[in-house]
């Protein structure tokens, strides 16, 4: 009895698996490789993924075809063996008051038959077959009413994920679960809050322990939900706590240029060249760069603004700042084509300035290369614009103030480190992107990152109207397009590319390329195509003449995606719309628009349509909007696979979802920034329990160095 106190007492829950009783060290090996469980915590953090919800019944009459499992009260009318093409099967014939069905053995069939009685009720619970308008339960779990009555009810049963391995190796669904049950026999009392009492009066949570062990055996529905809820908090807030503690510390301790003064480079442009008034959302995000750009802090921010927001105008007003202060400045953008056009578009914003501008890509001969460099290096250069070649080692800068990222997809966490390590002082980084972000993925996947978001496009322009056609209707497509071309506008035609088909993808593409031609002859119209499979020297001078109006139709693949500006291009068909992805297809619409024309996006498909395509294809039909586009994107495919592989291991929640808790999100983020602003190093007596659990967690947390 003592021992057994003395063990009890020392044995936490860091323990490995192998100190619970009957798992041995194969077991545990085992239960570390195929769920990467190690420790106790580890098991008692591992939570089901779903439930047999044995508190409700149902009647014969009600049962749906979708339903999976069942539980439901009758009597056996009638016994039969039937024969079929190999052996036989047992069936019963099942009843209550409002219907018949039935329940089905093709294993140990005698020794059933044997036990199963005529008349009298069964509690009958298992998974529910649907054939030719009967139901039947094979192998069900039985147990006579009166039995059953008797027994204290499990209710819900959680059910956990397992792998084959397991399985085999006998670690079934029923063993994890004893497991589990024993721990928190013997550590109920001892597990320790996580959360300050503050936290959890403010949002009503229930306690660690009695949420731990309502997730696991919930007494109801009701009691699951609330420990869902105080499990998914918990979990979002030291995530948020982490990324807004990393973005204090950045704050706080990276020291950064200053850039002190609003200057007369600055100024002048602003009165003299600025082409327009700045949008209200321009004015607010620029106030925002020049308050974190003064600070003496580090800036590391990300800029979010729909195609055709005007981002650069304020990348360049931005640029002006460094300049202002003696410092150079950088813009990086992931093409060359998208280089160019910032490079023409910043040459003409500054004529008359006294401005150094120059463009640095993979097609620059050797002797401008080298002019660049030098002229880099003695100062002469204000503003570089250009490719990666900008992150080559030859590159230097004399003093880089602030590097702009445009089109932040396309670049990886290890491109921008580069950048960094081009001075002394790392340089402020403003990286802009045109693929919005819901704002609470946002939150997780950058919330270590300021945020500024343009909300508000430039006055005056017109929605694009889209709308759905059925490949049937090409022909009156093409006659829209020649009413276009007639009017002097521009046509994309885009065409899928998805790697595991490429070769399908390009005959499709030449087909479509073929019968356009056909279509629209020479002389009277000029077509331009652009693919993959092209030299990039040819795709130039392909999308040149697009640009320069020596042609009326681009033909191309998904190439053109990003970024290109030919505001006399009116008219986007998108071929096979269905197999594009939601964003991709804004993005591609993001291509007409932009100038003073009506725009038009013409989503071409089969008639077989996925209700996830269907969804999409309405989407786009119904608004423009980037960021509801993106929600919506965000629930059709969660959040891993709208940010790719590269940000996973941040989105690889245990039991919250980003998409679908945002509620919980948000209150966490903002209960993490509260607690932090009052007490950075959580040092007040309240917040011991965060602090404690926060230490843990960066201590066995690898993800964090994911993030940049
Ligand atoms: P993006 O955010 O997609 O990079 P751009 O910076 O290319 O957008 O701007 C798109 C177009 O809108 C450009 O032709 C630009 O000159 C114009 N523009 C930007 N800001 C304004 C504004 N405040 N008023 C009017 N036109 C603007
Ligand atoms: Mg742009």
């Amino acid at each position: 009895m003592l021992f057994l106190l003395f063990i009890a007492l020392i044995l936490n829950l860091d323990y490995p698996l192998t100190y619970i009783s009957g798992i041995s060290v194969q077991r545990a090996t085992l239960l570390y490789s195929e769920l990467g469980l190690k420790t106790c915590n580890d098991l008692i953090n591992f939570f089901p993924f779903r439930y047999i919800d044995k508190t409700s019944f149902y009647t014969i009459k009600d049962l749906q075809a979708n339903t999976s499992e069942v539980q439901v009260v009758g009597k056996i009318t009638q016994v039969n063996t039937v024969a079929q093409k190999r052996g036989s099967r047992l069936v019963a014939k099942f009843q209550d008051t409002s219907g018949t069905m039935e329940l089905v053995w093709f294993k140990g069939q005698k020794w059933i038959k044997d036990a199963l009685i005529i008349g009298v009720p069964y509690v009958v619970y298992g998974k529910l077959n649907h054939y030719n308008g009967s139901y039947s339960i094979p192998h069900p779990e039985m147990e006579l009413v009166s039995e059953y009555k008797k027994k204290l009810q499990t209710k819900m049963q959680p059910i956990y994920h397992s792998t084959e391995k397991l399985t085999n190796s006998g670690v079934s669904n029923k063993l994890i679960r004893s497991y589990i049950q024993k721990l928190l026999q013997q550590f109920y009392e001892g597990i320790t809050e996580s959360l300050s009492d503050e936290i959890i009066n403010n949002f009503k949570l229930m306690k660690k322990r009695d949420a731990l062990l309502n997730v696991h055996f919930p007494k109801s529905q009701e009691n699951l939900a609330k420990a869902q809820n105080r499990l998914k908090f918990e979990e979002l807030f030291f995530l948020q706590l982490q990324l807004v503690r990393k973005k204090l510390i950045n704050k706080t301790k990276i020291k950064g240029f200053v850039f002190k003064d609003v200057g007369s480079i600055f100024n002048e442009f602003y009165s003299d060249k600025l082409p327009f008034n700045l949008t209200n959302a321009q004015k607010r995000v620029l106030k925002e760069i020049r308050k974190d750009v003064a600070s003496g802090a580090h800036m590391n921010r990300l800029l979010q603004g729909d195609v055709g927001s005007g981002k650069t105008i304020v990348a360049l007003l931005t640029t002006l700042l460094a300049l202002d202060n003696g410092f150079q400045a950088t813009i990086m953008a992931p093409t060359e084509i998208l280089a160019n056009q910032h490079y023409t578009a910043i040459s003409e914003l500054v004529d008359g300035l006294n401005i150094n501008v120059d463009i640095l890509t993979g097609s620059v001969k050797t002797k401008k290369r080298k002019e660049i460099h030098e002229n880099l290096e003695n100062g002469f250069l204000h503003i570089l614009i250009g490719t990666h070649a900008l992150l080559e080692d030859k590159v230097k800068f004399k003093n880089l103030g602030i590097a702009i990222i445009d089109e932040q997809h396309r670049f990886g966490v290890k491109q921008r480190a580069k950048l960094w390590a081009k001075n002394k002082l790392p340089p402020h980084i403003l990286v802009m992107t045109a693929t919005p972000i819901p704002r609470t993925l946002a939150m997780s996947v950058y919330g270590d990152l300021d945020i500024s978001v343009i909300d508000e496009l430039p006055p005056g322009r017109k929605e694009i109207k889209t709308v759905h056609r059925f490949d049937s209707n090409r022909l009156s497509v093409f006659k829209f397009m020649k009413d276009e071309i007639a009017k002097g506008r521009q046509v994309y035609v885009v065409y899928p590319l998805i790697q595991e088909s490429e070769a399908m993808d390009y005959k499709d593409l030449m087909d479509g390329y073929e019968s356009i031609s056909r279509e629209f002859t020479a002389p009277n119209y000029q077509i331009s195509i652009v693919h993959g499979q092209m030299k990039p020297v040819d795709k130039d001078y392909e999308m040149q003449r697009f640009v320069n109006g020596e042609t009326q139709i681009m033909v191309a693949t998904t190439v053109i995606e990003v970024g290109v500006n030919v505001p006399n291009a009116s008219v986007m068909v998108i071929e096979s719309s269905e197999r594009f992805g939601l964003s991709q297809l804004h993005q591609l619409r993001g291509r007409v628009g932009r100038g003073a024309d009506q725009s038009y996006c013409i989503l071409l498909s089969s008639f077989k349509l996925s209700e996830e395509g269907k969804t999409r294809l309405k989407t786009m039909v119904d608004t423009t909007d980037g960021f509801k586009i993106a929600e919506v994107d965000l629930k059709l495919r969660g959040p891993g696979n709208l940010m790719g592989t590269q940000q996973s291991g941040i989105l690889n929640l245990k039991i919250a979802d980003v998409a679908k808790d945002s509620k919980i999100l948000v209150a966490a983020r903002n209960t993490a920034i509260e607690i932090l602003q009052d007490d950075p190093n959580l040092e007040k007596h309240y917040n011991l329990p965060i602090k404690n659990t926060f230490a843990k967690i960066s201590r066995n947390s690898k993800i964090w160095s994911n993030i940049s």
